[in-house]
């Protein structure tokens, strides 16, 4: 007799400091992507339950806003502590439901940290400025003050790092906040949560509710919403700038991408094989700043090509938490199958597939959504394929006779997320600082991923709005300017 497997655990959310079960009556099962194992239901959580997120949030905000900014970094810093502590807990749980490795899941997280160590500097980074005496006895100020309920929507692939880009700054500057996760990779953030419950953070500050696009329009809807951060693909990205905007409310949404690398015949190939190689089929290349498209110049054509086949060829691919493995699984099966077919389309028109990652079965894993490192060497210019994100572990080569014509590919590009240049030659790197329209640049680097400190930019159709996350644009987004033009001492004044 065969034992079935228990059903898998439906999620809470968790709303005013409590765990609180959702009535929904629909949920997306969670998914281990290496394995096809069902690992937790995440509900599609109802209209009344995002109100009641929402509600608890303006409930706290009044109290939070007045709780002084020393004493609101104090849960950051703790939080900070139980991050690292529980890194290897959050590898785990990462690997299992996004399917990247071990040590890339810890490596984002890394990152997250960081961010929560810069929002802890909010005390200094959300001053304002003041000038005495713009008239006679007449003083001016600008002060920050937050905007109230904030809400954050992220996608599947940075399960830990994404929301991070965002929580930290928003509570630190006084707001209170919901958070909704990718359905797909909510253990993540239900982990993070429970550590976030032991930092103490009054009921109501942080909000964590699960679904997917119903939750998205409620909290576009909500009129005691006053600003959405979003990241994700291209069109959900436009839809909810153009939706939060028309409801009059604050928007900073990151859009898809597709991200360009030029080598020069002067770089270092050992250091471009390896570094463009990680970029383009690290986390099975579904990261937002992943290489899709490698551009060669003059005689690096040969040099690179043959370079980094060898190094795609010679990745070990597998279940992201075994020793070794180097490249994980891709999301779903019905993204391995779009992979699949967007090769076959590039093949289609014209390009040869140098190195086959379709069709992978990995042993033990049978039921993985395997797609191996794949190139395709001489794309068209007008192939679909040019402009379409694929998401997965495919780097396209394209060649260029000389720099100018390889500028022109990043120029056509509809994308701005990030554009990279490999040389030795620091006038060429200049010029493609300068020039290059995107908003993250690598100089010899392959995924240049700003520090949490910086702003994480994007140009064109990979963001949509003014203000970016992370870093001074995250306390912008977070903060009203208030001007204050004050008169006080009717001795220094103009008399009446
Ligand atoms: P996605 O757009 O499918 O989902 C993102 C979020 O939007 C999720 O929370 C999802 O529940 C919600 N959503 C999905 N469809 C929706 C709809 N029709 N209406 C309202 N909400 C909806 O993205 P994904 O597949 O989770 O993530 C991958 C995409 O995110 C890629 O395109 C990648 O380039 C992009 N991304 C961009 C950045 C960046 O910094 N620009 C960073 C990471 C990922």
């Amino acid at each position: 007799m065969s034992v079935a497997s228990p059903p898998a655990v439906k999620l809470p959310n968790f709303v005013n400091g409590q765990w609180t079960n959702s009535d929904a009556s629909e949920y997306r099962a969670v998914v281990n992507p290496a394995t096809a194992e069902q690992i937790a239901q995440t509900p599609l959580s109802t209209p009344a339950e995002i109100n009641a997120a929402v509600e608890a949030a303006a409930s706290a905000f009044p109290d939070w806003r007045r709780t002084p900014a020393e004493d609101r970094i104090q849960p950051l810093f703790k939080l900070k502590q139980l991050l690292e502590e529980h890194l290897d807990d959050f590898g785990r749980i990462i690997s299992r439901e996004n399917g990247k490795t071990f040590s890339e899941a810890k490596a984002e997280m890394r990152r997250a940290i960081e961010n929560v160590e810069v929002a802890c500097g909010i005390p200094t980074m959300m001053q304002g400025y003041n000038l005495e005496d713009v008239a006679r006895g007449i003083d001016e100020m600008m002060i920050r003050q937050p905007l109230g309920v904030v809400a954050a929507i992220t996608p599947f692939n940075f399960p830990g790092m994404i929301p991070f880009w965002f929580l930290p700054y928003a509570i630190a500057t006084g707001n209170t906040l919901v958070l909704k996760p990718s359905e797909r990779v909510p253990l993540t953030m239900k982990f993070a949560f429970e550590l976030l419950e032991k930092t103490r953070l009054p009921k109501g500050v942080v909000n964590l509710v699960n679904g997917g696009k119903s939750v998205v329009n409620a909290l576009l809807d909500h009129p005691k919403v006053r600003a959405i951060s979003f990241v994700g693909s291209t069109p959900v990205a436009k839809y909810v700038y153009s939706t939060a905007a028309a409801n009059g409310k604050r928007a900073q949404c990151q859009g898809g991408a597709k991200n360009h690398v030029i080598v020069l015949p002067d770089a270092d190939m050992e250091m471009a094989r390896q570094i463009i190689s990680d970029s383009a089929f690290g986390c099975a290349g579904q990261r937002c700043l992943a290489v899709s498209v490698a551009g060669t110049v003059g005689e690096a054509q040969k040099t690179f090509r043959d370079a980094i086949a060898d190094a795609a060829r010679n990745l070990r691919v597998g279940n992201g938490l075994d020793e070794g493995v180097q490249m994980g699984p891709v999301i779903t099966p019905q993204s391995k199958e779009r992979i699949e077919s967007l090769i076959g389309l590039g093949e289609g028109q014209g390009a040869s597939v140098l190195v086959d990652g379709r069709r992978s079965s990995i042993p033990r894993y049978e039921s993985g959504n395997f797609v191996k490192p794949t190139i395709l060497d001489g794309v068209p210019a007008d192939s679909e394929l040019t402009d379409t994100e694929i998401f997965g572990p495919v780097l396209s080569l394209v060649h260029a006779n000389d720099m100018d014509e390889a500028m022109a590919f990043l120029e056509r590009s509809a994308f701005g997320n990030q554009a990279s240049l490999f040389t030795s030659n620091g006038s060429a790197a200049r010029r493609f600082r300068y020039e290059a329209p995107a908003g993250n640049i690598g100089i010899n680097i392959g995924v240049a991923a700003p520090m949490a400190y910086f702003p994480f930019s994007g140009w064109k159709n990979s963001f949509f709005g003014d203000l970016h996350g992370q870093g001074r644009d995250g306390v912008e987004f977070y903060t009203e300017k208030k001007v204050v033009v004050e008169r006080w001492a009717k001795e220094h004044s103009r008399k009446f």
